[in-house]
C-alpha cells in the first residue's frame, strides 16, 4: 500500500486537502501520515518546518502538500525557513511539473527545472563600480537530468513533441549549453517523440496567441517561472492549476495557489487544484488509470458547471467534492 504523507499546512490547505483525500479514497487505498509545516507549526513549535515532518516525508511514497501562510519579513526574524524551499532540497526536487490544461482546448505541461540558474542565490554589489550582478548558473549535469526526465515524462503521458525554450541566442554559454544537451538527447529520443526549441520571448507571444502549438516544455528555472505564471492565466485561473515537485527518489504534488487566508474558513475554495495534484500522485506511483479517472470526472464537473464561487459557481467546497464522487462511481 503506497503511503503518502499529508501536510494540509495553513488556510485553505486544511480545506482543500482534506478534500483531495476523499476523492483518493474513492479511487484506491491508501496509507496517510500527517505532518505539520507553516505559520500555525512555527508558532507552535518555534519551527515551520520540524525535522520531524522532513523525516515522516522520507519515509513516504510521495507528499501531499496544501499551502502554507509565510510569515510577514519582520516577525520570526531568522527563525524562519520556507517549508516548501526546504522540502525541496532535503528531497532534491529537482523538476518542478505544471500541467496546463482547461479541459477544453489548451493541454500543455510546463517542466521547470529547479535548482539553477539565478536562483543559486549568488548575487553581489560592487561598491566601487556601483554595479549589480547575478551568477546564472547551469551545469551540464543539472541540464542532462531535467531534459531526460522531461523526454521520459512525455513518452510516458503520450505526448508527442518535447520543445526546449531558451535564449542561446544572447546567453551562449549557459543557455548554448542547455539546447545543446537538449538536442543531443533529443537525437536518441527522436524515434519515440518529436522535438524542437524557441526562444523564450517569443514564446511568451505564442502562448497568448497559439498555446496548440506546444505539448512538452522544458526549461531553466527563471524562464519556467515566469512562462509557468503565464500559461496558468490561460485555464482560468489559481483554482484549477495543480502542479508536482519530483526528484530521482521522491514526489511533492500541491496546487499552485497559496492558503488564500481571504477566503480561508468559508468552506468555499476551489478543491481541484489540489484534486487534479492528487491524481498528478497516483499517476507517480504508475496508476495512470485512476489518475485519469479522476480527471475525467472533474473534466464533467466542469462542463456542468458544479463549480466554486471563484469560477463563477455558487458551490461548497464539499459539493463540489460530492460532485467530483458521483461522476467517479457513475464511471466505474
Ligand atoms: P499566500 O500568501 O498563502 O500565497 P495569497 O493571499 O497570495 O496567500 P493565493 O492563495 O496566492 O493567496 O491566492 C490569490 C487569490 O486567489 C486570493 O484572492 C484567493 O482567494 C484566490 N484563490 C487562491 N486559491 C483559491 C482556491 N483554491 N479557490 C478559490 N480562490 C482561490
Ligand atoms: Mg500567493
Amino acid at each position: 500500500m503506497k503511503k503518502i504523507c499529508v501536510i494540509e499546512g495553513d488556510g485553505i490547505g486544511k480545506e482543500v486537502v482534506p478534500a483531495a483525500i476523499k476523492v483518493l479514497d474513492e479511487v484506491g487505498d491508501f496509507e496517510y501520515i500527517y505532518a505539520e509545516a507553516g505559520l500555525e507549526c512555527l508558532k507552535k513549535y518555534g519551527d515551520a518546518i520540524p525535522d520531524e515532518t522532513i523525516e515522516k516525508a522520507k519515509e513516504c511514497d510521495a507528499v501531499l502538500f496544501g499551502a502554507i501562510t509565510s510569515p510577514k519579513p519582520t516577525e520570526y526574524k531568522g527563525k524562519y525557513r520556507s517549508p516548501i524551499l526546504t522540502l525541496r532540497k532535503e528531497l532534491n526536487l529537482y523538476a518542478n511539473v505544471r500541467p496546463i490544461n482547461d479541459f477544453k482546448n489548451i493541454d500543455l505541461v510546463i517542466i521547470r527545472e529547479n535548482t539553477e540558474d539565478v536562483y543559486v542565490g549568488r548575487e553581489y554589489y560592487d561598491e566601487e563600480k556601483e554595479i549589480a550582478i547575478a551568477e546564472r548558473v547551469i551545469s551540464k549535469k543539472g541540464s542532462e537530468r531535467i531534459i531526460k526526465f522531461a523526454f521520459e515524462y512525455a513518452i510516458n503521458n503520450n505526448r508527442k513533441k518535447v520543445s526546449c525554450i531558451h535564449k542561446a541566442n544572447v546567453l551562449r554559454i549557459t543557455d548554448g549549453l542547455f539546447l545543446r544537451i537538449f538536442n543531443e538527447i533529443g537525437e536518441k529520443y527522436k524515434d519515440k517523440i518529436d522535438y524542437d526549441d524557441y526562444l523564450v520571448d517569443a514564446t511568451a507571444m505564442y502562448l497568448v496567441k497559439s498555446p496548440e502549438m506546444f505539448d512538452v516544455i522544458v526549461t531553466t528555472n527563471l524562464f519556467g517561472d515566469i512562462l509557468s505564471d503565464e500559461a496558468s492565466a490561460l485555464i482560468g485561473g489559481l483554482g484549477l492549476a495543480p502542479s508536482a515537485n519530483i526528484g530521482d527518489e521522491y514526489g511533492l504534488f500541491e496546487p499552485v495557489h497559496g492558503s488564500a487566508p481571504d477566503i480561508a474558513g468559508k468552506g468555499i475554495a476551489n478543491p481541484i487544484a489540489t484534486i487534479l495534484s492528487a491524481a498528478m500522485m497516483l499517476d507517480y506511483f504508475g496508476m495512470k488509470e485512476k489518475g485519469n479517472k479522476i480527471r475525467n470526472a472533474v473534466k464533467r464537473v466542469l462542463e456542468k458547471g458544479k463549480v466554486t464561487p471563484d469560477l463563477g459557481g455558487n458551490l461548497k467546497t464539499s459539493e463540489v467534492v460530492d460532485e467530483i464522487i458521483k461522476e467517479l462511481r457513475g464511471y466505474s
